[in-house]
């Protein structure tokens, strides 16, 4: 038997390293050693169940495990082969039936590609990832293709950048390789700053072989010898277990000089963000690693032709990264067989707020936001009525109830004033204020704001006083147009997509919910 227990943030925030420790003492304590083995995994998308764990062969799903109730689960269950349902999971049971937890309700409708290794493999040990066809593609690409086939098989796969704007993944890695230079880059932006995102964290903790196999592999597609992985100080796991990755794989020959004995070098570092958001913009995030104060710098050049330390360079957040594997080995007419017609694969979204099954989970491009809140979300807590879902995080907007039935992608996403953004999704029930929702992305950006560029630096300032004196009950409706006036001047001024989408969350609550900041100036309250 194995049990499988998450090793997550969340689960490890909620007692998982406790229930492993226990675990294993009860195993021993039942001279159970040899039969059982106890793996931490990754995430399992169900973070609000935490601390999780299955036992397999017989997929039992425990959810909410205490520590004190380890010595009954290894008694009935590890050692006489009875699994009492009182623990486990309600959507797995079934009378005295366990389920598949890919039955359940939450687990349905979604596809994993980029979370395909999370929660089944130990993500410390690389032996996992390489049973689970990990480096295969690196191996295919380095032995069977050339630099255009590698590109090739990307740009048809019709993948696009998972971190926010959606740019088509080959076409970048066309641009970096048709740029001669002595020295080129491959970056990874795991720098993931949005309130309520932790998609890119999740693969890092759970899978990281999948960002560096992928990284050596647009490496090899651009002529670039040196990766850099900026990610936040912030998530210590994942920072702790890409160190392991790293230090493995250079051990067995899949890092530094000479892959697959084909005369290709490719190594990755570390650089760790001290928490400014902006790090998360491309030119502010080249800037931070080659070691001056975080800021970003005008466009053009863009970094395929003058990036990291002025060379031509491509950087990719972890979610990107996390598909370009499975696409070499499983070929671009698989990956661009779900999705929609623009938007090619899947997408990770980091549920949270006003739902029941706050988490992480991955479906195809085109499912709905109804099927992602109701069915795979199980809902809004208390029998309260939806009321609209956040996406794109402070850049983002607010998505009413009356475009629960669009299939989200990119362009559906933008046509109906938010954006796909790196993937955190926050749900909103009937009492939410939505003019509280704007001002709570207004006061991060405030904070965020480099300074670097008055538009942003002064007008978003500007912007949160005037929803603090909307919300306090002194404003006048003209105080409305001039907020919107404000908001546009800012997107078109400001020098980085961070203020250039910082009005988002103002400008869609005030499409869709202007009577919500009317009844403030109205009823003064
Ligand atoms: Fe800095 Fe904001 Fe200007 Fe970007 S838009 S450069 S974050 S001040």
């Amino acid at each position: 038997k194995a049990v499988l227990v998450c090793g997550g943030t969340g689960c490890t925030s909620s007692g998982s390293r406790r229930v492993i420790e226990r675990l294993k003492e009860e195993i021993k304590k039942q001279g159970l050693e040899e039969d059982v083995s106890v793996v931490m995994t990754g995430c399992f998308g169900l973070c609000a169940l935490g601390p999780i764990m299955i036992v397999y062969p017989e997929g039992a799903f425990y959810s909410m495990v205490k520590e004190e109730e380890i010595p009954e689960i290894v008694e009935q269950h590890l050692l006489h082969g009875k699994v009492d349902t009182k623990y486990l999971y309600s959507e797995t049971v079934k009378g005295n039936m366990v389920l598949p937890l890919q039955d359940t309700p939450f687990y349905k409708k979604q596809k994993r590609v980029a979370l395909r290794n999370c929660g089944v493999i130990n993500p410390e040990k690389i032996e996992e990832y390489i049973g689970t066809g990990g480096y295969e593609a690196l191996g295919k690409v380095l032995t069977t293709m050339s630099p255009e086939d590698v590109i090739e098989v990307i740009t048809a796969s019709g993948l696009r950048g998972r971190g926010g704007a959606g740019f088509p993944t080959g076409r970048k890695w066309q641009f970096a390789k048709d740029n001669d230079a002595d020295q080129k880059y491959v970056c990874c932006n795991a720098d993931e700053g949005d309130p309520g995102a932790f998609m890119d964290r999740s693969v890092l903790e759970g899978d990281p072989h999948v960002v560096l196999e992928a990284m050596a592999i647009a490496g090899y597609a651009i002529g670039a010898t040196q990766g850099y992985i900026y990610v936040r100080a912030e998530y210590p796991i994942a920072v702790e277990r890409l160190n392991i990755a790293i230090k493995q794989a250079r051990e067995m020959g899949l890092l530094g000089k000479n892959l697959f004995n084909t005369g290709f070098d490719f190594d990755i570092e570390l650089r760790l963000g001290a928490g400014a958001f902006v790090c998360g913009e491309e030119t502010a995030l080249m800037t931070s690693i080659e070691g001056h104060r975080g800021e970003p710098r005008p466009r053009p050049p863009f970094p395929a032709v003058k990036g990291l330390f002025e060379k031509p360079t491509i950087l990719n957040n972890v979610e990107t990264w996390a598909n370009v594997p499975q696409i070499i080995m499983n070929g671009a007419e698989w990956f661009s067989s779900f999705g929609t017609e623009k938007s090619k694969g899947t997408k990770v979204f980091a549920l949270g707020g006003k739902i029941h099954n706050t988490g992480l989970v991955e479906v195809p491009m085109g499912t709905t936001l109804r099927e992602i809140v109701e069915e795979i979300g199980g809902g809004i807590p208390g029998g309260k009525k939806f009321k609209a879902a956040q996406t794109g995080g402070p850049s983002g907007g607010c998505i009413p109830a009356e475009h629960l039935d669009v299939p989200i992608d990119y362009e559906n996403l933008m046509a109906i004033g938010s954006m796909m953004g790196s993937g955190g999704l926050i749900v909103m029930d009937e009492e939410t204020c939505m003019v509280d929702i704007a001002k709570f992305f207004l006061n991060f950006t405030v904070d965020e704001s480099c300074g670097k560029c008055s538009p942003c630096r002064l007008g978003t300032k500007r912007l949160l006083e005037m929803l603090d004196k909307i919300t306090s009950g002194n404003a006048t409706m003209e105080d409305l147009d001039k907020l919107e006036e404000l908001c546009y001047y800012i997107k078109d001024n400001a020098l980085c997509a961070l203020g250039q989408t910082a009005p988002n969350p103002v400008l869609s609550t005030l499409h869709y919910f202007r009577d919500e900041y009317i009844a403030h100036i109205v009823d003064k309250k």
